[in-house]
């Protein structure tokens, strides 16, 4: 009886439902009769219009597209938990690029860029209120600061009965292609390599648009570029010592890819030169076109396939690969363990007590006075330039970690502001693993900074680049100037304490 009643009840509730959908449906479609199908595309770290998805069904679906970019004085003007700028001079100068460069390719194809200071979530609501948009459509973040600004946008735009679709364009991969869900993707990098790479094949990426529509019967405001001054940022000077001149912008990260894969044909050693620490090409220097999507990877990827065809294959072209996967694994790790990758205990979830808030030590990291060399000389080129090599990175990471025993999360933190190439999951994924929280299935990734700066920097020219004022000093005592006499020191007018710092750690650590 009971049973017969819950029945009833529970058609009468899915009718009621269905109907109430119809209803909507039939209303959202007689408020769209007529009237041309209107998509906003808001754009965030996708700077680009090749291979970009959601443009690319905008245009295929919309018959006019308004595409948006929104500085967030959140991002450019705040401050992280230990009051470091979120988005530093560099990077923020470089996304500036990225955008008026942006906005010219929508111009050349008969458009414009509209661009707002302002939160995104009341930005883009407003314009597609405005345009009376259909749909907005962007491509999905996964971080949390991300995830939270396009879960706000969505229920603002819900409240006009508008519609936010998500697309996808960060990876390699599509999730979808995958032979495991992302909750069952492997916490360990090779696992997760031998599982893809042979197997799953890489989409071809999608075209350039030729042209766009965008509406013509309303006054539109396309806003002016903001200077660096209106982002809260100052203006500055690139370095000259800087390894490349970073110019932001799908033109330049292209203009860059075939530079280095095909005009000074870099690719081919690029495994014998890739841990390299000076100039312009031991490495690509794709990362901050990648980490702002000017350049999409599966593009990189079929640049790849295509100098294998024409020039050579060999373990170089498939390195650049490799690092490319690396790039996809740790997306997939911040997609899986969420906001871990940004705790103490990181993905392992284990906190290891000797970390400690240090600021003293961490300050002494940050402003290059170690007195160890080979750290203050990367430390140095961050500072100065928004880039440091792979190899510099892992090394001050080990030493603040392991040497110094601070908190790793600090060094992270410092790391989002100053890195032109910043990217969320790169970033803590990489930190999270230097620290032993992370994915790396050995203990112990201690590096031996004395035997690394002898291995790579072997002469002393990188640490000489950025420190000067040790430029005199032989090359057998460059990374150990506390071995020089005071006659020595003398003569090449330093003066260990007082021209360079005394080493914060024993250098003889190293040489046990
Ligand atoms: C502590 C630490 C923090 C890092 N933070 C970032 C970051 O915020 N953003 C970032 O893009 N990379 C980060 N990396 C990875 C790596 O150092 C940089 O991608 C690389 O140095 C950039 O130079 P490149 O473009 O010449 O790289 P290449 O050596 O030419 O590599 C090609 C591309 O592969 C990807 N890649 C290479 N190595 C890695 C890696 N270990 N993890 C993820 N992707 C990789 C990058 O997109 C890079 O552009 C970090 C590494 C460490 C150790």
């Amino acid at each position: 009886m009971f049973l017969k009643l819950y029945f009833i009840l529970f058609v009468v509730y899915l009718c009621r439902v269905a109907a109430k959908g119809i209803w909507t449906l039939q209303a959202h479609n007689t408020q769209n009769m007529g009237k041309p199908k209107r998509i906003v595309v808001w754009f965030r770290q996708d700077l680009r219009i090749h291979d970009n998805e959601a443009l690319d069904y905008a245009l295929e679906r919309g018959d006019e597209i308004i595409p948006i970019y929104v500085f967030d004085p959140r991002l450019f003007s705040g401050t992280s938990s230990y009051g470091f700028s979120k988005t530093g001079k560099y990077r923020a100068k470089f996304i500036l690029e990225s955008i008026q460069d942006l906005r010219q390719s929508f111009q050349k194809l008969g458009g414009d860029l509209v661009v707002r200071i302002g939160n995104p979530e009341e930005e883009v609501f407003k314009l597609a209120n405005k345009v009376q948009a259909s749909w907005v459509f962007c491509n999905r973040e996964r971080t949390d600061e991300e995830i939270k600004v396009q879960d706000a946008l969505e229920r603002n735009l819900w409240k006009i009965g508008i519609e936010l679709h998500y697309f996808r364009g960060k990876m390699l991969y599509y999730t979808q292609d995958l032979p495991f869900p992302v909750s069952h993707c492997p916490d360990v990098f090779t696992q997760f390599r031998k599982e893809v790479e042979r197997f799953i094949p890489i989409r071809e990426p999608l075209p350039s648009p030729t042209r766009i529509t965008m509406p013509s019967d309303i006054a539109l405001n396309y806003g002016d570029m903001p200077s660096m001054k209106d982002l809260g940022q100052e203006d500055f000077k690139c370095d000259a010592r800087a390894a490349i001149q970073f110019k932001g912008g799908e033109t330049e990260g292209l203009a860059r890819l075939e530079e280095f894969i095909w005009e000074k044909d870099h690719l081919r050693h690029y495994k014998e030169t890739r841990d390299g620490l000076l100039g312009a090409n031991y490495s690509s220097k794709l990362a901050p076109w990648l980490s702002q999507g000017c350049l999409s990877p599966k593009k990189v990827y079929f640049e790849i396939k295509k100098y294998e065809r024409k020039r050579v294959k060999n373990k170089s072209t498939y390195h650049l690969f490799f690092e490319l996967l690396w790039r996809d694994f740790f997306r997939l790790m911040g997609k899986k363990h969420k906001n871990n990758i940004f705790k103490k205990g990181g993905i392992k979830e284990q906190v290891n007590p000797e970390w400690e808030d240090d600021l003293h030590r961490f300050k002494i990291w940050r402003e290059a006075r170690t007195g160890v060399p080979f750290i203050d000389a990367n430390m140095r080129e961050l500072k100065f330039t928004g880039f440091m090599s792979n190899r510099g990175r892992q090394n001050v990471a080990s030493f603040l970690i392991n040497d110094l025993k601070v908190n790793w999360q600090i060094g992270a933190e410092y790391f989002e502001s100053l890195l032109i190439d910043y990217d969320p999951c790169s970033n803590w994924g990489n930190w999270n693993y230097l620290a032993g929280v992370g994915n790396d299935p050995r203990d112990d990734r201690y590096f031996n900074i004395l035997t690394q700066a002898k291995r790579y920097d072997p002469n002393g020219e990188y640490v000489k680049l950025w420190i000067p004022e040790l430029a005199e000093v032989p090359s057998k005592k460059i990374h150990r100037p506390d071995t020089l006499s005071f006659e020595e020191q003398e003569e090449i007018h330093v003066v260990l304490g007082a021209d360079y710092p005394k080493a914060v750690v024993s250098p003889t650590r190293w040489t046990h």
